[in-house]
């Protein structure tokens, strides 16, 4: 039988089997940023070590920075403390930092990719859940602890136990107004927040094949909401398409070079998986989360569901979440007032998300009463969305226009809910108190669903306002 990719890319950059039974796995390329960082630097300094690599190490700003004014000193004094710390460690360890000055600064699972850092093969660590982001290229792509960060600063290496590999073979079209974002939300309803566990996803089959880099982005990002260690797609044309010409891509023979390994360690044909799991998505439609992690979500036409008709294993959990969401079993999701429509995160910030939210807003207004944000990934995603006219068509319609960073995807920076208040989101994660207020109550949707939303201040299906 043949190897999957994730496999052969482990092989390859295992340095030796420990003791423990743990692989010493080499690290290609280690992203890190202001949250997650300080203490690993900090521990550096007080073993008298450096940065084994840093030329393999890339910084960025995203959590804490505010999105409204990015003027220095920050208003928030926490954030440029921050924000200082990681300017003076990137400086005393020689390490690239794309602050905001320098028109490459956004979060970080959104700018590794736009740079071309990010490539089919390579083994990348971030002290950041999200870092499955990057497995769309074929990349083996982990979020580490801040033990961990400090290991790959000192060594480039991690110790870790090898997962085991499930292939998610998902087949089908999606129909108009059903996006990525559903297909990862309805998996994830299916296999359980806790059903990857022990495992990396591959994201396999037609679905998956058709799908543009940033939709594979938005599938692999939330793989850690399924519980997987992991998730990637094999590298294939539309990956090298994306990748060439890139800053950090390699150029002329050197890539053809590059294209010839890459397609070398794409899954085999006769691979061997420790698990398979298929789905069809041609009747997909668009999901909404109800309840308190991304599992717990229906399809926008179905009603929310009843504790009482699930499995004991499901009740408590989802008890508790309609008591914090105070949403009725047995009642429509669509109609579901909101106060608040979030378009941004890891997820879902994207040039072509952004793009998808624009055809909703535009020549809408934002609903009374509702606060709407637009929140680009990255400077780059800024700069192209405002080059498109993008910018002029969501401030016409009524939502904010800021600047880069992770804003009220969590609530560590200026953007947060305010008491119990309801978000449409584009993110990720709808855990308690994730967006900055501990009654604040998250619906997590794909970002054309959150513009539909926003204009009719209520959960609405996309299908019928397209
Ligand atoms: S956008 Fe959200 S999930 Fe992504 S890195 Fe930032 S805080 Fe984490």
């Amino acid at each position: 039988m043949g190897e999957n990719l994730f496999s052969k890319v482990w092989q390859m950059h295992e340095v030796q089997k420990l003791p423990s039974g743990e692989s010493q796995l080499f690290i290609g390329l280690h992203l890190i940023h202001e949250v997650t960082s300080p203490q690993a630097f900090q521990m550096l300094r007080e073993e008298n070590l450096k940065v084994a690599f840093p030329e393999r190490t890339i910084a960025t700003v995203d959590h804490i920075v505010p999105t409204d004014s990015q003027e220095r000193p920050f208003l928030d004094p926490l954030a440029e403390a921050m924000m200082k710390e990681l300017e003076k460690n990137a400086k005393e360890f020689g390490v690239a930092f794309y602050n905001p000055a320098s028109g490459k600064q956004g979060i970080v699972h959104i700018i590794g990719p736009e740079l071309g850092l990010t490539q089919p093969g390579m083994t990348i660590a971030c002290g950041d859940s999200h870092t499955s982001t990057h497995g769309a290229f074929g990349a083996v792509a982990f979020g580490i602890g801040t033990t961990q960060v400090r290991d790959v600063l000192a060594s480039q290496c991690l110790a870790m136990m090898k997962p085991k590999v499930r292939k998610l073979d998902v087949s089908g079209k999606l129909g108009k107004g059903v996006y990525a974002k559903d297909v990862i939300l309805k998996i994830i309803r299916q296999l359980g927040v806790k059903g990857g566990l022990g495992y990396a996803y591959e994201y396999a089959g037609e679905t998956f094949e058709n799908f543009s880099m940033e939709e594979r982005m938005s599938v692999c990002n939330m793989s850690i909401e399924g519980g997987a260690r992991a998730g990637y797609v094999n590298p294939d044309k539309t990956t090298f398409d994306y990748i060439r010409g890139r800053e950090f891509a390699p150029k002329g023979a050197a890539f053809e070079k590059a294209v010839k390994w890459w397609k070398s360690i794409a899954s085999d044909s006769n691979a061997k998986y420790d698990d398979v799991f298929k789905m069809n998505v041609s009747s997909l439609a668009p999901v909404v989360t109800w309840g308190i992690n991304p599992g717990q979500s229906v399809s926008v036409d179905e009603n929310i569901p009843d504790p009482k008709e699930m499995p004991e294993s499901e009740r408590q959990s989802a008890e508790q979440a309609l008591q914090h969401m105070s949403l009725n079993p047995g009642t429509p999701i669509e109609g579901t007032k909101i106060n608040v429509a979030f378009i941004g995160s890891c997820t879902n910030s994207r040039i072509s998300d952004l793009r998808e939210a624009a055809k909703i807003a535009g020549g809408g207004k934002v609903a009374v009463g509702v606060k709407a944000l637009v929140v680009p990934g990255s400077q780059k995603v800024k700069a192209q969305a405002e080059k498109e006219g993008l910018d002029k068509i969501f401030t016409k319609a009524g939502f904010e226009w800021r600047s880069a960073g992770c804003s009220l995807c969590l609530g560590m920076n200026t953007d947060r809910l305010k008491g119990n208040e309801i978000c449409a989101s584009s993110s990720n994660r709808n855990f308690i108190g994730r967006q900055g207020s501990p009654q604040g109550r998250t619906l997590l949707m794909s970002p054309a669903m959150v513009a539909a939303a926003a204009l009719n201040g209520k959960v609405v299906d996309v299908r019928g306002v397209m």
